[in-house]
């Protein structure tokens, strides 16, 4: 799998000024292939293709000083990403979608890539006889040093500053540098090898909600640290302060940095909350199975009373890093349909009569007596909707099916999680 490692790098003033010239070439860059590729589009209804570009791009190299100052791959790379949202806009016009969206223009670029190549070695073998042998070695991007900071090689620029707060691990592949509010970083991404995954013994699910952010199946509940509304006060007095500054001048851009530094800070804080909640769910709990519900989120922010609390909460990015982590350590986890899982009890499979609606915080069953908390409730579900799953089994809600119940409740298992370790071997 692919992990990408981020560390602060540090480069000079000098080297900050290159760095800062190249994004702007690439900004140019980006813009200029993206402007050919919709005057084709429109006059002539063809797609340009990356290849044509990047021949039209060494020519232009051959041709013009500025161009030669960049690195190639920097270049490259520029172009690569703009062929992606042509990619993607291709594949809308084919799907005849209403809005087809026009990859758009790009104010500003703030990051530089580049690969890392692999080279061919002469390694001499220490034994007497002098033979030669040669090996493919990747470059290795950091140089090492005694001091506090290593080195990073970047391409026509030469060695940055880069704090190594932790060790690169497996074989790295592709070296980004991306400029932020706070600073610069490297993302230096790379393959490791695959974890085996665990035999599967300990399930959990979690329901997430607003209210809290995650109830779990154990009955556990999660608080919601609502980042943007408490990010909401300062933010408003930046945007104040920033609209009132002369457009221009050097206040306002000092202004527009402090808001952006505020906005990376409440990203960061979400994103150390949710990384360290997967972690905890994983390592801190013992669960080597998690399973929750596969949510639409693009759908749910359209309801205007709920939109800014479900973004906020990031529901997206829990779910994607809960299956990153499960890859990285070798864990299981599985994304079941919500569809009714807050209608039904857990406890019999009745679905309710009449639709719960969201302020109702507790689920009374009507046909069993069981009262429970509403996303407690709904937790259970997503587990046993899982372990139906698992077996193969369809997880019936509808009233008129309730005869044929399935097979998990017939077997006398009273809990999904027993259910979960029944059907051991099976990968899901
Ligand atoms: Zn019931």
């Amino acid at each position: 799998m692919r992990l990408t490692f981020i560390y602060p790098v540090y480069p000079t003033q000098e080297q900050e000024t290159t760095l800062e010239r190249w994004l702007d070439h690439l900004c140019e860059l980006q813009n200029s292939a993206r402007h050919d590729r919709l005057v084709a589009y429109e006059t002539e209804g063809v797609f340009v293709s990356l290849s044509d570009q990047q021949s039209l791009l060494k020519t232009a190299r051959e041709t013009y000083d500025d161009f030669r100052e960049v690195p190639q791959d920097f270049q490259n790379h520029a172009l690569r990403r703009n062929d992606k949202a042509f990619t993607a806009f291709r594949k809308r016009c084919k799907e005849n979608a209403e809005k087809k969206g026009y990859p758009r223009y790009k104010k500003r670029v703030r990051s530089l890539t580049w690969s890392l190549r692999k080279y061919t070695k002469v390694v001499r073998k220490k034994t007497k006889d002098p033979e030669k042998q040669t090996i493919r070695v990747r470059e290795n991007p950091i140089i090492e040093t005694t001091f506090r900071h290593n080195r990073l090689k970047v391409p026509k620029l030469g060695e940055v500053k880069i704090r190594m707060h932790r060790p690169l691990q497996g074989d790295p592949k592709e070296v980004t540098l991306v400029k932020k509010a706070s600073g610069w970083y490297a993302h230096i991404s790379c393959d490791i090898e695959d974890t085996p995954k665990v035999e599967p013994t300990d399930a959990i699910a979690v329901d997430v909600g607003t209210i809290h952010y995650l109830t779990t199946s154990e009955g556990e509940t999660e608080d919601n640290p609502r980042w943007y509304r408490q990010a909401e006060g300062l933010l408003r007095k930046h945007s104040k302060d920033l609209s009132r500054k002369k457009k221009g001048s050097n206040r306002r851009k000092k202004q527009q940095h402090k808001l952006a530094l505020h906005h990376e800070r409440t990203v960061n804080r979400r994103k150390d909350f949710i990384g360290k909640l997967v972690y905890k769910l994983y390592h801190h709990q013992k669960n080597n199975v998690l399973v929750a519900e596969n949510l639409n989120t693009s759908n749910m922010v359209k309801n205007k009373h709920l939109s800014k609390s479900i973004s906020d909460a990031s529901w997206s990015t829990f779910f994607e890093w809960c299956g990153n982590i499960a890859e990285r350590d070798g864990f299981h986890f599985h994304q079941v349909d919500p569809k009714n899982t807050s209608q039904t009890c857990s406890a019999c499979g009745e679905k309710s009569q009449k639709k719960l609606s969201l302020a109702i915080r507790t689920f009374n069953c009507q046909f069993c007596g069981t009262s429970l908390d509403r996303d407690h409730n709904a937790a259970l579900n997503i587990l046993l909707r899982a372990a139906c799953a698992l077996r193969g089994e369809r997880w019936v809600t509808d009233l008129t099916e309730t005869r044929n119940k399935n097979e998990a409740r017939d077997t006398g298992l009273q809990n999904a999680r027993q259910l979960l370790l029944f059907a051991t071997g099976t990968s899901l």
